[in-house]
């Protein structure tokens, strides 16, 4: 008979603890996934005697590497970079480069290995594959954010290519750290090549790259609405982070007719009950992203905001809740404080912000539950575009572009709907999503 990894959920579970010790991260992602896979391949046997889970569970190639690079004093500063390459089956590998004091190999590899599922979903033809290094560009000067960026690209180029594997930003790496790794890509290989994504527009970038992540979620969240028969007009919003994401979702939430209340960053959050508008978006995207502010210098600007240092924004009642700042911000406390104010839909910017009895607790309540690697997908959405764009050498018109993000949002929803839908009315939008993005990348596989 032949070999089969036919064996019960917990067993796998404890199977991938062993083979991972110490990366609490890729463990909690790989059962969160496992748990709405295991009953889907019950009866398929073929998925078994591939061992297709086992096989998505264990990324393809690890690098990992020194980054040296020198400060503005002259001292020569060593950090530690890795790409993750999860799984090429439909694609190239493809997904961010993070900078943050909290990468580790644990991180990076749940977030490869989310990356598969949710570039599946966006039903174009890309691998998943992150990267990164704890690399902290807080306090750091443009000329050493530089460095650090062409020492990292001078070590990764060997491993990546617009045909092989095509990274991107996230967390703490947006455009200009993509301008100078694309840079020192080229003066290596001397290739212009769409071998990045998230460049500067005069450069190959796309047009709505730098919004597709934000609006993406918000598009996503009234798709789900809209099964109610609801959207956001009137509608409140807590929302967390003040980066790329969250101030890009709380722009299209405003457009649409709902009123944001909070934003914040890891030194605590603002909670604004007159609406976070337009105009103090702006201001917060100039004060994160080009004076490097804090998000606590909001009340100072404007009277009526409150701030609330070390904490997250879950406590205060919404309607719709958007997590936007980074993995396990919102525990099983947050979540159950969400549903009893009376929230009705949680849709994920950022990446497994909600840890796993935070997911049952949204689960269990039957509440609009979009889990990030659905309702995040439009970012890398976009980048799959910008690749095209880059294959083709055109630059598509901004119309085209809102339009496709738009169609790509609601075809993910409507594929989480069709593998999710639990009858009753109640749709699993994370099961649905497991599902449907472990089908595509496993049918390719077999
Ligand atoms: N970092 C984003 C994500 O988590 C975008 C990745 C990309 O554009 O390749 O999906």
């Amino acid at each position: 008979m032949a070999v089969s990894d036919h064996v019960d959920l917990p067993t796998f579970i404890e199977g991938v603890k062993k083979r991972n010790p110490g990366q609490p991260e890729f463990v909690q992602a790989v059962q969160e996934v496992a748990e709405d896979i295991f009953d889907f391949i019950e009866d398929k046997e073929e998925y078994h005697s591939q061992q297709i889970l086992r096989r998505i569970a264990e990324p393809d190639r690890i690098i990992s590497f020194r980054v040296c690079w020198e400060d503005d004093a002259g001292n020569i500063r060593v950090n530690r970079g890795w790409r993750v390459q999860n799984n090429n089956a439909i694609g190239p590998y493809k997904g961010g480069i993070r900078f943050h004091p909290s990468v580790t190999e644990s991180v990076l590899k749940f977030l490869a290995f989310e990356q598969t599922f949710k570039n599946a979903l966006t039903g174009l033809p890309m691998g998943g594959g992150k990267g990164g290094a704890n690399f902290n560009p807080k306090g750091k000067s443009i000329r050493e954010i530089m460095r650090f960026c062409q020492s990292f690209m001078t070590e990764l180029y060997r491993h990546v290519g617009a045909d092989v594997d095509v990274p991107a930003g996230d967390i703490g790496v947006g455009g200009r750290e993509i301008g100078f790794m694309f840079g020192q890509y080229k003066r290596i290989t001397n290739q212009f090549t769409g071998v990045l994504t998230g460049k500067g527009l005069e450069y190959g970038g796309s047009l709505i790259r730098p919004e597709a992540t934000g609006y993406g979620a918000v598009y996503f969240l009234s798709n789900m609405l809209k099964t109610k028969g609801q959207d956001l007009k009137g509608k409140t919003a807590v929302i967390s982070g003040s980066g790329n994401v969250a101030t890009h979702a709380a722009e299209k939430i405003v457009q649409l007719g709902g009123k944001v209340l909070t934003l914040s960053d890891s030194g605590g959050f603002i909670h604004d009950p007159d609406g976070i508008d337009q105009e103090k978006i702006n201001w917060v995207k100039t004060h994160k992203t080009h004076r490097r502010g804090r998000i606590e210098d909001y009340v100072a600007e404007y009277k009526g905001a409150t701030f609330h240092a070390g904490k997250t924004p879950w406590g205060v009642k919404c309607d719709v809740a958007l997590p936007c700042a980074t993995q396990n911000e919102l525990l099983g406390d947050d979540a159950r404080e969400l549903v009893k104010n009376g929230c009705i839909a949680v849709a994920e910017g950022a990446n497994m912000p909600t840890n796993l009895e935070g997911v049952h607790v949204f689960k269990d309540a039957k509440i609009l539950y979009a889990p990030g690697k659905a309702s995040n997908a439009g970012g890398v959405a976009v980048s799959g575009l910008e690749m095209s764009q880059n294959s083709e050498r055109r630059s598509w018109k901004e119309s085209e572009l809102q339009q496709l993000l738009l169609d790509i949002m609601e075809g993910i929803h409507a594929s989480c709907v069709q593998y999710g839908d639990q009858g009753g009315g109640y749709v699993d939008y994370v099961r649905g999503a497991n599902i449907a993005g472990f089908k595509k990348v496993a049918d390719a596989m077999l």
